[in-house]
């Protein structure tokens, strides 16, 4: 993973696939594309998923509420990726019970019928079945629920996962497969040769500190996958070309786990403004959101909205016993969704949508990849490889990710820490620890991180930053900002034995993640 030699990869030969992006999307194409014998690089200007792509709710679901809209050819494609997506990285991936409360005597009912469809739309990679339940089981399930008014509910399946820790494992399936997969490498401009054909891309070293090194990567196709910022790349293509991303923000609140107080995630089909809304256990806290939001401006690093934050802890607190306040909140995140721009007569209502992507194909031969969500990535990189594979005749197999394990994969994993999300890469971990006492120590009281966990993240999952580490790759930020802000220091002194950096370096790391950190935190 040195990257002068990386960049000297990149440039000393021609790639058959060049990916722009490192998100969901960008990855799942990089994976789909080397694993079908194309000679294939990724570039990502910041870290792999700094975008939208470790900012979701993190659910893997066929979308309850997109079957209330009557899309229910995409509910069935998404549900049967998640499927795919529970078998191919069962590690990472888990089966989840979601309950919605019933609040008037028709709900039961009602939910059990359309939930029971979603059921049978997912076939033979279903979860388990939706069923109806007595007030009693309920409250067993998710005991900070309000009791005043609740009839009874509902249980539905879908499924829930880490969402960074998802995308480095697939630029680690991708990397191990053949692909070259470089973050911190931003694309300036495309190269086109004397008949106006994209034959390549200009990319920029964007590590902080590492002296803006540039390079040039030349390849038979450009597939730009950068989510919220593809019309930027288009834009260098054809600079007039028609916006095709409509960008919506949405909002999460992270809060301890005893505001629903079980394993089984909550959630209310109905809010105020006509969204649903979901309460989901995720390591040990509750994640509660989210919002949409339409934006204009688009940025690594979305802000929410005063009116957001007070919207999820209005909402939530009508249906919790404990109700959030500002000061329970423990992170709060934004993303922002790449939705595919419609002629909607109403650029406001950003909820309706629809989730589905699209690709687009200039005249001088770019890809653009918008819309979808986490849990189709793997369809949208099939789709797009068989398009391009199909006009270009390019020489390659066929797609075999439908069935194709993840890196680390492993069946037997112990949910109850949060040593599980590396599957059997935590064996690398404990080798570190077993070689080395110290490494063992912990990086923060509350947390059973240890060093040995940011030494590996720097050997073997491309960290080169300590918000990589404590954002992407251990989900401090996203857990707690408040600690993570205190490990900093910390986190960088490992790192820079690991990355022969100085004490000029562990000052500015800290600085930069606990100016970022403060993003994340409510006064
Ligand atoms: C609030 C919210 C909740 C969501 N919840 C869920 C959910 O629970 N389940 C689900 O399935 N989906 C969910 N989604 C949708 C899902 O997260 C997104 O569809 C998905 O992450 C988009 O991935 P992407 O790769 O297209 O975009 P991104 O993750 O944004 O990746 C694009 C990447 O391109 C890079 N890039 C941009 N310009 C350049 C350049 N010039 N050079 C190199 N790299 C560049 C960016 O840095 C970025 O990392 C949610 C979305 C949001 C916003």
């Amino acid at each position: 993973m040195d990257r002068s030699e990386n960049f000297k990869k990149a440039s000393s030969q021609e790639w058959d696939v060049i990916v722009i992006g490192g998100g969901a999307t960008g990855l799942g194409i990089a994976l789909d594309s080397v694993t079908r014998g194309l000679k294939t690089i990724l570039l990502e200007q910041a870290d792999f998923s700094k975008g939208t792509s470790s900012r979701s709710t993190k659910l893997v679901h066929g979308g309850v509420r997109y079957l209330q809209q009557g899309d229910v050819l995409l509910v069935r494609e998404a549900l049967h990726e998640r499927g795919r997506m529970l078998r191919n990285a069962p590690h990472l991936v888990e089966d989840m019970r979601f309950i919605i409360g019933q609040y008037r005597w028709w709900e039961r009912a009602f939910y059990t019928i359309g939930l029971t469809f979603y059921d049978l739309l997912a076939g033979s990679l279903g979860f388990g079945k939706s069923l109806p339940l007595s007030k009693k089981t309920v409250m067993s399930e998710i005991p900070g629920l309000r009791e005043e008014k609740l009839m009874g509910g509902v249980v539905y399946h879908d499924g829930q996962f880490d969402d960074s820790r998802m995308a480095v494992t697939l630029a680690l399936s991708a990397q191990d497969a053949g692909a070259l997969c470089i973050n911190y490498a931003k694309v300036k401009s495309l190269l086109k040769d004397s008949s106006g054909k994209i034959r390549g891309v200009s990319a920029v070293d964007t590590l902080p500190g590492e002296g803006e090194e540039t390079f040039d990567v030349k390849g038979k196709v450009v597939v730009n996958a950068t989510g919220v910022f593809v019309d930027e790349i288009m834009s260098m293509d054809e600079p007039e070309t028609s916006r095709k991303v409509q960008p919506s923000q949405g909002v999460h609140l992270v809060v301890d786990a005893s505001f629903l107080g079980g394993k089984s995630a909550l959630m209310i089909p109905k809010t105020s403004d006509g969204r649903v809304l979901f309460g989901v256990p995720w390591h040990n806290r509750t994640i509660l959101g989210t919002t949409d939001t339409p934006v204009k401006d688009c940025s690594l690093e979305p802000r929410a909205l005063q009116e957001e934050i007070d919207f999820i802890l209005g909402q939530a607190g009508q249906y919790l016993s404990k109700k959030p306040t500002r000061r329970d909140v423990l992170c709060v995140y934004a993303g922002l969704r790449p939705l595919a721009a419609t002629n909607h007569s109403d650029p406001k209502k950003t909820k309706e949508i629809s989730r589905s992507h699209k690709i687009y194909k200039s005249n001088s031969g770019l890809y653009s990849i918008t819309g979808g969500k986490w849990t189709t990535y793997r369809f949208m990189a099939e789709d797009i490889l068989n398009k391009i594979t199909k006009d270009l005749s390019l020489s390659a197999g066929p797609c075999v990710t439908k069935d194709y394990k993840l890196h680390g994969y492993k069946t037997d994993v112990d949910r109850s820490g949060w040593d599980y999300v590396y599957g059997s890469d935590i064996d690398k971990i404990n080798d570190i620890i077993s070689k080395d006492a110290g490494a063992g120590e912990k990086i923060h009281e509350n947390f059973p991180f240890t060093k040995a966990h940011v030494i590996f993240a720097v050997r073997g999952e491309f960290a080169r930053t300590v918000e990589d580490v404590l954002a992407r790759r251990i989900r401090m930020l996203f857990m707690d900002a408040r600690a993570a802000r205190e490990s900093a220091e910390t986190v960088a002194k490992v790192m820079a034995k690991e990355l022969s950096k100085d004490d000029a370096w562990v000052a500015a790391q800290t600085q930069d993640f606990q100016r970022l950190a403060d993003g994340y935190i409510l006064d």
